[in-house]
């Protein structure tokens, strides 16, 4: 592998600002990984060399230029497949949008040509975002670096194992339930759900519009936080967008890390539902240790109690699938995607409609559906739908009350390392149970980070270490996050096999 691909992306960033490599080169060489790596872990859908060598060549000439660039320019990224790319397909894992060409650029998409980031590809990801291994994706699962037997993770797992195998410094996921965090776990990279609205969702494919974050997936801290800066911001097109100047994310993020850095004066809030019974040993002997090096660099540990926590999952089930239910709504046949006639049926809205849906979703999505529109239908509303709003709000004053004896709360980010592809696949609430520990910030909006805290002892898997803080203070949470990835000591994303097996093949 090019020594080059291990470099963060900041360190990447130095290097083409310093002129030591140019955009070309390094593009280059992650396409060459990709094409290397992804017939076995396919993490990409689709990947674009013409385009991505293109924005490289414009950015390395530009720059030879003496014009002045972005803090990313030249630095490759991938996105996930449910941001649309104007004439890039764009699938969204789903067989419903195979061959789909969006006349327009998401939000990010823009943001992220404009920072002149070369775009490599599109990664996998499970259907519509909904899943917790891309299992459910259409076009088979993504592989994990650290084992290719095992999950990514999910929904967001192509980008995850993308970052992780060294095939792109950086990439975007999209977070409704976990979706960008529990694949950084599993996957020992960083993944990060902005504050709610902190990150434009223009032109990303909906799933449960009240939950959907798009955020950064990275190698280092520093290296999510430049990310963020770069997409995160006002967008007139998001009536959700938050009007807020974005924070110098990297440079908090770079200076939490400066040799020193002491966190007295901190309140680190252990929450207890989020721990326990059903979590793994050797997970939580790495939150532990973790715990310990924040303590050690002069935190106050407190103990929280967040009792709604336990009943976050069951709320999300009835208020995502009730989203998602109305949002697939679009996917008929007419609008975007494949159309299918029905072979037995005279054609008309109704049966294309069926005949479209019958063959273009897959179960997990299809289950969704069924169950948003039940509990949706009128005589169930208040029982489900309501109620699960209830506790919707009982959770955001749960976060309310924690955050007020507390600076951030910290939890493991999945209860288990990446299980093996087929273990949950057949039981739907086993693979539901993954995201017990990162819903409850969707429900509530905050922000959430995920870091690797090191491997657990039984299987030598990476483990993650969640941050949430208060809306609208992310750059507390990277702070807090550079403090620690600076404690725990040699990123552990680096610890990846990915060469190995790939030398093996
Ligand atoms: N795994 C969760 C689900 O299946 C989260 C999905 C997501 O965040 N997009 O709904």
């Amino acid at each position: 592998m090019n020594e080059l691909l291990k470099k963060s992306a900041l360190e990447l960033a130095d290097l083409l600002a310093a002129g030591t490599i140019t955009s070309v080169e390094l593009t280059q060489a992650c396409l060459d990984r990709i094409h290397a790596l992804n017939p076995r872990v396919n993490a990409f859908l689709f990947v674009d060399d013409d385009g991505a060598l293109a924005t490289a060549r414009e950015i390395d000439e530009r720059r030879a230029n003496g014009e002045k660039l972005g803090r990313l320019a030249g630095v490759p990224v991938a996105l996930k497949d449910n941001m649309v790319t104007r004439g890039m397909e764009t699938t969204c894992g789903s067989k419903i949008l195979k061959g789909w060409k969006p006349p327009y650029d998401a939000t990010v998409t823009l943001k992220v040509r404009e920072a002149g980031m070369p775009m490599v590809g599109k990664t996998n990801m499970d259907e519509f975002a909904m899943g917790s291994s891309t299992e459910h994706s259409a076009y088979g699962p993504t592989g994990n670096p650290w084992d290719l037997g095992r999950i990514p993770g999910g929904s967001g797992g192509g980008s995850a194992a993308a970052v992780g195998s060294f095939m792109v410094p950086l990439a975007l996921g999209s977070d409704t339930g976990g979706s960008i965090r529990q694949p950084g776990a599993v996957t020992g990279t960083v993944g990060v759900k902005p504050t709610y609205g902190a990150v434009s969702r223009y032109g990303l494919v909906a799933m449960a519009s009240s939950l959907d974050q798009i955020g950064p997936v990275a190698r280092t801290v520093a290296d999510a936080a430049a990310l963020q800066e770069v997409v995160g911001g006002y967008d007139p097109h998001d009536s959700t967008s938050l009007n807020e100047p974005v924070a110098a994310l990297e440079k908090i993020a770079v200076q939490a890390q400066a040799a020193g850095q002491s966190l007295a004066g901190t309140r680190i809030g252990v929450v207890d539902e989020l721990q326990g019974e059903g979590y793994q040993k050797g997970v939580l002997d790495s939150f532990n240790e973790s715990v310990a090096i924040l303590e050690g660099l002069g935190a106050e540990i407190v103990h929280v109690s967040c009792p709604s926590f336990d009943y976050a999952l069951a709320a999300y089930y009835l208020i995502m699938p009730a989203e998602a239910s109305s949002n697939l709504a679009r996917f008929d046949g007419m609008r975007y995607g494949i159309r299918v006639e029905p072979t037995d049926k005279r054609a008309t809205a109704e049966t294309v409609m069926a005949a479209t849906r019958e063959a273009g979703f897959g179960d997990e999505v299809k289950r969704r559906i069924i169950l948003g529109t039940h509990v949706l239908s009128a005589g169930y509303y208040d029982a489900y739908y309501g109620s699960a709003q209830k506790v919707r709000t009982l959770v955001q004053r749960d976060f309310a009350a924690a955050f007020d004896k507390c600076d951030v709360l910290v939890s493991p980010t999945a209860p288990t390392t990446a299980f093996k592809f087929g273990d949950k696949i057949d039981d739907p609430m086993a693979m539901y149970l993954n995201d017990i520990a990162t819903i409850p910030a969707n429900l509530a909006g905050v922000p959430g980070l995920s870091l690797p805290s090191g491997v657990a002892s039984e299987d030598g898997l990476p483990v993650g270490f969640q941050i949430l803080a208060p809306a609208h203070e992310d750059a507390r949470m990277y702070q807090i996050a550079g403090v620690l990835e600076a404690g725990i000591g040699e990123p552990i994303a680096l610890g990846c096999p990915a060469g190995e097996w790939e030398e093996q093949a």
